[in-house]
Formats: C-alpha cells, sequence, structure tokens
C-alpha cells in the first residue's frame, strides 16, 4: 500500500518542502522541528532553475519571483584585478535553456514562503520545540514513513545501518551581508559574481529583499574540534584577512574592521545509507550534506523531497525509500565531483590558475552553460 501519512524530522527546506510535495499527492504530515520558532539561519541562497521548476510545480514560484532577484549572469572574476573571466548568461536565458528561473533570495524569504504554504494546508500539521525524540507519539495517525530532513547533523542518521557521520571538508566559510547604503560601487547590482583567488573565493550577489548584498568567502582552513557557526574567533578573523590581505584593495578593505562577520566551519556527509530498508529514510543535508562550490545543497534538498514524495505515492514504502535512493545516489555523486572540480578551479594556485584564467576566457558563454545543462535542466519523476 502507498503512504496516506508521513512524520518529517526537521523543518528546514528539505522538510517544509517534503510535507508540501507529500500534500500535493493527498499525504498528510506531522512535521517536528526542535526549534520553537524558524530562526534566520545563514542569508542568501541561489536557487537555481532545477529547483525553481520544483517550487513551480508545488504553486510558489509567483510569490518567490516577485520577491527574488533573476541575476542577468553568473559572473567568474579575478580576486586580484577584477577582471571577468567568465559569465553564464542567467535571468531570461535560463528561463528559456533551462525551463524555469535562476533566482537569488535571503534564505529567510524562501523558508517563510514554504512555511505559510504548509500553514495553509490542511494535509501538514507544523509541530515546534519538538525534538523527534520524543515527538512520534504526537503523530495526528500512525506514520507508515518516518523522513529525516533534520540537516547536518541528523540524529535519525543514528537509526540507519551504514549511514556516516559528516566529517570536515577542510574548508571554511565566512558569511556577511553588506547594507545597500554601504555597497561600494564595484559590486555588481545585477549579477552573482564569484571572486576567485589562491585557495579562496567570495560570491557576492545582491538581495532585492534588502537593497544589500549577501557575501560568502570560502578558504581552506582548520577548525577546533569543536567549532561550530558564530562569531569567528581572533585566529579565525587572522585567517580571513590574511587569505584576502593580496587581492584586489577593494575585495580586502571591504573585509577590514567588520564585526559582523559570522563563520561557519564546512562539514560534508560521507557516502553512506540514507534508508533502512523498512520505513525510515533521510533526506537533504541529512542524507548528503556537500560544499557549496555548486550552490546546489538546498536545490538538491528540493529535488529530493519532490521525488521522494512521487515514489511514496505509488509504492509501498519499503519499496519507495529504496527505490528513491537507487534513483538519487548517481545524481548526488556527480554533484559532488562537480562540487570538488570546482573547489580545485576556484581555488587554484600559481601555473594552473593561469592555465584556468585562460581556459575561461576561451569559453563562450553557450559552451559554459552547455556544462550546466545536466545540473539545471533536470526534471524530477512526478
Ligand atoms: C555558505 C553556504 C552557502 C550555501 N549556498 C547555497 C546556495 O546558494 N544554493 C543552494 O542550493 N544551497 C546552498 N547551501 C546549502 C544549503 O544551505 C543547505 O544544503 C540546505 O539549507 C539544507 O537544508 P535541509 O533542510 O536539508 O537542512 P537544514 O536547513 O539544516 O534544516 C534541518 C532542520 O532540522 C531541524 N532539526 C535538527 N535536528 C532535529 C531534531 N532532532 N528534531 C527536530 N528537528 C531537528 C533543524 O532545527 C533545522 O530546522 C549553502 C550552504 C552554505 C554553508
Amino acid at each position: 500500500m502507498p503512504v496516506e501519512h508521513a512524520a518529517i524530522i526537521g523543518a528546514g527546506i528539505a522538510g517544509l518542502t517534503a510535507a508540501l510535495a507529500l500534500a500535493r499527492r493527498g499525504i498528510s504530515s506531522d512535521i517536528f522541528e526542535q526549534a520553537p520558532v524558524l530562526a534566520e539561519v545563514g542569508a542568501g541562497l541561489q536557487i537555481s532553475p532545477n529547483a525553481s521548476h520544483v517550487l513551480a510545480e508545488l504553486g510558489l514560484l509567483d510569490r518567490l519571483t516577485s520577491v527574488w532577484l533573476e541575476p542577468q549572469s553568473i559572473r567568474l572574476i579575478s580576486g586580484s584585478s577584477l577582471r571577468e573571466l567568465a559569465a553564464v548568461p542567467a535571468g531570461n536565458f535560463a528561463r528559456n535553456r533551462w525551463g524555469a528561473p535562476y533566482g537569488v533570495l535571503h534564505r529567510k524569504t524562501l523558508q517563510k514562503t514554504l512555511l505559510d504554504a504548509v500553514t495553509d494546508n490542511p494535509l501538514c500539521a507544523l509541530h515546534l520545540g519538538t525534538h523527534f525524540e520524543s515527538n512520534l507519539a504526537q503523530c495526528r495517525r500512525p506514520a507508515e514513513v518516518i523522513i529525516g530532513a533534520d540537516g547536518v547533523w541528523s540524529k535519525l542518521r543514528q537509526a540507519i545501518a551504514g549511514a556516516h557521520a559528516p566529517h570536515f571538508s577542510g574548508n571554511v566559510a565566512f558569511r556577511f551581508t553588506i547594507p545597500k547604503a554601504e555597497a561600494p560601487g564595484f559590486l555588481d547590482r545585477t549579477s552573482v559574481s564569484a571572486l576567485l583567488g589562491s585557495s579562496a573565493h567570495m560570491v557576492c550577489y545582491p538581495l532585492k529583499e534588502t537593497g544589500g548584498f549577501n557575501m560568502v568567502a570560502i578558504t581552506a582552513g582548520n577548525i577546533a574540534a569543536q567549532a561550530w557557526q558564530g562569531q569567528p574567533t581572533p585566529v579565525q578573523q587572522e585567517l580571513l584577512q590574511s587569505r584576502f590581505r593580496h587581492w584586489h584593495p577593494s575585495i580586502s578593505g571591504l573585509l577590514r574592521g567588520r564585526n559582523d562577520i559570522t563563520f561557519w566551519p564546512l562539514f560534508e556527509a560521507i557516502p553512506g545509507r540514507w534508508q533502512d530498508g523498512d520505513k525510515t529514510v533521510l533526506i537533504g543535508d541529512a542524507a548528503h550534506a556537500m560544499m557549496p562550490f555548486a550552490a546546489q545543497g538546498a536545490a538538491m534538498a528540493i529535488e529530493d523531497a519532490f521525488e521522494l514524495a512521487a515514489f511514496l505515492a505509488t509504492r509501498p514504502v519499503a519499496e519507495a525509500i529504496s527505490l528513491f535512493e537507487r534513483h538519487r545516489t548517481p545524481r548526488i555523486a556527480k554533484l559532488r565531483q562537480r562540487g570538488a572540480f570546482n573547489r580545485f578551479a576556484y581555488h587554484a594556485r600559481g601555473p594552473i590558475r593561469l592555465g584556468r584564467d585562460i581556459v575561461l576566457s576561451l569559453k563562450p558563454p553557450q559552451s559554459l552553460a552547455a556544462d550546466l545543462d545536466w545540473i539545471y535542466g533536470y526534471r524530477p519523476i512526478g
């Protein structure tokens, strides 16, 4: 018998999207979120066409397009000279080539859009301030499937033999936003800009909601055993300053003296099992947390949620979750490889960097876009 009711652990992007995708199939759910209120974690998000296609299927695109910004291009720029190396067209080009828009927005805007839709849907019941250890008894009716959407530090993962705890990736992120009034002129208000340098890169894009800019600097770095996101320590501050010291003065100057930067050690999941062959399955970062080098973590969570709902609506649960895992694993593995390649290319040093710059400069936009067809043009089952 296909599933009629699900328990979802975690109300992040994966969990909320799963509740909506299940409801679209007539499957009800209880969603359990440990936080008493859904906090504003993170800053900006790029939502690529593969993810916005799913959000359109869930009826959310009109709400999102009214609040997000569709960049004209994704630009790769030298961090030392600010010279453009290459640009992938986005905007209307993305809509035409990949059949759905490329948008950038504050993470809280996406979360609120999903949350409002969940709250409005009688098939979804959200329970805030509830840890999964204690919550299943609160389900409105017995759940045939338990969906772990509880993020990179998933507790539900422990219930799955062959699932592995995440490991530190050797990279750290520093995130901050620049208010509209303080945004320097060199920041492009129409595009996503990825500034590339030795062992580091920085992604900047405008946020329509505030008129300011979302900034993420990512660099190789070590962490103390218990490091977690928060205010950077003096050592982490020094790492950031030293990595960007020899970049273009406009960028190194931008980082100096800021007290609003947050530190994010980057962990990634080791490939392993996502389901127990019975009734428990992981999605999103709980299953396959990945580096942000391809900006696809949230997009994969959204695709997972949509495709899992399609399997659960048409098959008995044990078969559905095992097919789901088998179907999604190759795509996630390929994306990990693309992320690793981007890490190598974005952070290249010396002669490799020179070679990269030449290759990028010679690539026409159509060829750069063609490289992304398998990611952005993906059409999920369902
Ligand atoms: C620097 C950076 C930039 C990024 N940029 C992009 C981008 O541009 N585009 C993109 O697609 N992705 C991006 N990502 C990745 C993206 O942010 C994540 O992949 C995505 O948010 C994962 O969503 P999730 O719902 O799986 O997990 P989470 O967002 O972590 O949600 C998990 C939820 O589960 C709850 N929870 C945890 N444990 C329990 C429990 N025991 N009981 C109940 N609830 C629990 C948590 O409170 C949380 O609300 C970026 C990531 C980083 C670090």
